[in-house]
């Protein structure tokens, strides 16, 4: 029975020591509730570091049995390894970067090197429980690297990869040293989710550009697979909030805690002590309101709770400095006999009293400059059993995508935060329930069980969909029959695209020639059976690269052949006509010259406008451009518009691989035909074959080929074979 591995930094524990021993004390947060449906069923396990260093053996090896009671195993971390891996890379460099803070980030290769040397841990340990076909989920950005290690040693296990944290653009990621490695990490998993779509594009488009793996529709084409990436926004439970904002407990909580504050608006703020929550700029912000609204004074009060978190970062300290400066500030300043504007509490509370300060406030101020999702304004929502109150949300924290009945403010405009706090103070009961009433309908149904439940879904239906590409994969079993009919075969012939397919591309086309392996494996492939090269190069080039070889060309899409008996020039397939060209010519260069590094390349039978060479995404959009203009222009001349590996062709449409390869078998009987290509206008070659052919697509797409190949090493191998 394969089983589910939840593998995190930390465990949903906290480790304490105490009385010279060590305590537990479970987490109650909201991936761990969540989660728990999970890890708690049947062999399923968690897996990550208990949050304390442990050095004696003894210790640890306790430790390890009461967390197998707990269904955990834990990962034990040095004090080096928490100083520069969890400190250090996690902390200074990943969280700044993911959070638009590159004014923090750290370039330390010590740092990097023990990020490496922790995943690896992970992994290690991962390997001790897993098998080979269980599902591990891995969470979040101290773990990047982890999915890939686990694939390297666990080829067919399901991975998936959740991130909690924003994904930056592109042009934060770029700044990474390590950015590629960390990319492809996380490109081990099955499925790479986040918590939006903003989050999802910013990856796909540094996944495409600096791992150059192309993508479409969420999907990214990797070397021998599939992997999905997807929004899922993490939800809270909803039913634990709500109830407990109307139990005995809290509801004595909010009587007792009112009477202090009676009389007064509540503003309530609830963060870790983090730069990207906004803190200081709220206070500014609140301290603003009571200058421009002086009738305010003495009627609202924030009450503000800031969690330790990380204080051991030098930029959390002076974070930390910075809001006692300004709490002790606006309080000095404000502050009557029985009026204080600022409620500060720099640590954490028990649930109950959470759930009462949730219950009693009447807005809550949620402007983070930059959050992955933010759990504290969804549980205030939930709390507002009454509907009343009004929620004041960040554009840049991921849960405004969900909860769009908030009062969305752009929390770097002071002005406009403070105009919100004063029109919410004084928003109609009616508008209040209308927003409150909308928010939670979203929050009950999309919880956190739901989050999982779509998330595991999810990952079934990558599998399945690599299942149906896998399941015609050339595997060594389909090598050795595809070699075994080979050898029985009397008569043989065999249609070899060359780009993409005998050879990797290559950033300028003309260098991609065969070389010595290559033009080894042909000329072996020649001695025993008919070889033909079936390519959309000119024919002078193919002419040139396969000189003296003993085989058959097919240039330019089937214009052109070349057949070995003849041993001499180029017959044409088909009639050219060239009256078309001129006219097509002409918008081609238009969109050359407006494209640095496009060139149009003429063949006698279709242009061909190359944008391998453009800037990632201009090329792309240019060719769009281009790909309209044409099209319309096609029509008129009864031409074809296609797309291919970088490149747009125009051409006649009558004229194609299949035509050619169908020419080139009449008259003859075959017993083993193989045809291998990698894009659309082998699809054609593919379309031509008879049923008894094995037809091969490299790459993992869609394809009327009847297998797939993984890459030209893997081609090479198999032609390699036939001959051994
Ligand atoms: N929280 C808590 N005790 C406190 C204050 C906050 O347990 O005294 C919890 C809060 O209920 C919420 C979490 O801390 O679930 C903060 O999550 P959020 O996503 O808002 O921010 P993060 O700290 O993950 O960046």
């Amino acid at each position: 029975m394969s089983k589910t591995i939840i593998v995190s930094n930390r465990l949903p524990i906290s480790l304490r020591h105490r009385n010279g021993r060590f305590e537990f004390k479970p987490s109650a947060g909201g991936l761990a509730t969540g989660l728990g449906s999970i890890y708690k069923e049947g062999e399923n396990i968690w897996i990550g570091w208990p949050g304390n260093t442990v050095d004696d053996p003894e210790q640890r090896a306790e430790i390890i049995l009461e967390l197998h009671e707990l269904k955990m195993a834990p990962v034990f971390l040095s004090k080096a390894d928490v100083e520069e891996f969890y400190e250090g890379f996690s902390n200074e460099t990943l969280w700044p970067a993911f959070h638009y803070f590159t004014q923090y980030m750290v370039y330390n290769p010590e740092h990097w090197e023990a990020y490496v040397r922790v995943n690896q841990k992970f992994c290690d340990a991962i390997l001790k429980k897993a098998g080979p076909d269980d599902t591990i989920w891995v969470h979040d950005y101290q773990l990047l690297l982890l999915p890939q290690m686990l694939r390297e040693v666990l080829p067919n296990a399901t991975i998936a990869f959740f991130q909690h944290i924003p994904f930056p653009s592109y042009e934060i990621i770029r700044m990474i040293p390590w950015r590629k490695e960390l990319l492809a990490g996380m490109c081990g998993a099955d499925l790479i989710g986040f918590h939006t779509y903003d989050d999802m594009r910013h990856f796909l488009s540094a996944v495409g550009r600096i791992n150059g793996l192309s993508s479409e529709s969420g999907y990214i084409q990797a070397e021998n697979r599939i992997i999905n990436v997807d929004s899922f926004p993490m939800g809270i439970d909803y039913d634990k909030f709500a109830k407990q904002a109307k139990s005995k407990r809290t509801l004595r909580f909010v009587e007792e805690f009112g009477k202090q504050v009676e009389g007064q608006k509540l503003l309530l703020t609830i963060d870790r002590l983090d730069y990207s929550k906004g803190i200081p700029q709220r206070i500014q912000a609140f301290n603003q309101l009571l200058e421009q609204h002086t009738e305010l004074q003495g009627k609202v009060s924030m009450i503000m709770i800031v969690v330790p978190s990380r204080d051991k970062v030098q930029s959390y300290k002076e974070l930390k400095e910075e809001i006692d400066l300004l709490v002790g500030r606006i309080n000095s300043e404000f502050s009557t006999l029985n009026w204080v504007p600022v409620h500060y509490f720099y640590r954490s509370f028990p649930f109950e009293e959470l759930s009462a300060f949730y219950n009693m406030s009447d807005i809550a101020l949620v402007t983070p400059l930059r959050d992955g999702m933010n759990l504290v304004c969804k549980e205030f929502v939930a709390s507002k059993t009454d509907q009343t109150g009004v929620l004041i949300l960040s554009e840049m924290a991921g849960a405004s995508k969900e909860l769009q009945d908030a009062n969305l403010v752009n929390p770097n405009d002071r002005q406009g935060v403070v105009d919100a706090i004063y029109n919410a103070l004084s928003m109609p009961l009616a508008e209040q329930k209308a927003r409150m009433k909308s928010m939670q309908e979203s929050l009950k149904k999309y919880d956190v069980f739901q989050w999982v439940k779509v998330f595991m879904d999810r990952l079934d239906h990558v599998k399945q969909k690599q299942e149906e590409l896998t399941s015609k994969d050339v595997d060594t079993k389909v090598m050795n029959e595809i070699q075994a009919s080979f050898k029985k075969a009397k008569k043989s012939i065999l249609f070899l695209d060359y780009d993409g397919t005998l050879t990797g591309f290559h950033s300028d086309p003309q260098k991609a020639s065969p070389d010595a392996e290559l033009r080894g494996i042909v000329k072996d492939l020649s001695e025993v059976s008919q070889v033909v090269i079936i390519s959309g190069r000119d024919k002078d080039t193919l002419g040139e690269w396969f000189k003296g070889q003993n085989i058959d060309m097919i240039a330019e899409h089937g214009v052109w052949v070349k057949r070995k008996e003849d041993q001499g020039d180029w017959e044409l397939y088909a009639e050219i006509d060239d009256t078309w060209k001129g006219d097509i010519r002409k918008i081609m260069e238009y969109y050359v010259l407006r494209t640095p590094g496009a060139f149009i390349e003429e063949k006698h039978h279709s242009l061909v406008w190359h944008y391998r060479k453009v800037e990632s995404g201009l090329g792309d959009l240019r060719m769009r451009e281009l790909f309209s203009h044409l099209k319309y222009m096609a029509r008129g001349y009864n031409l074809q518009v296609l797309e291919g590996n970088m490149v747009l062709e125009i051409k006649r449409p009558d004229i194609n691989k299949g035509r050619a390869a169908t020419a080139m078998m009449k008259g003859m009987e075959y017993d083993f035909i193989l045809a291998i290509g990698d894009d659309w206008t082998d699809e054609d070659t593919f379309k031509a074959m008879p049923k008894n052919a094995y037809s091969i697509r490299v790459g993992y797409a869609y394809t009327k080929a009847n297998f797939n190949i993984k890459s030209v090493k893997q081609v090479r191998q198999l032609l390699q074979k036939l001959t051994s």
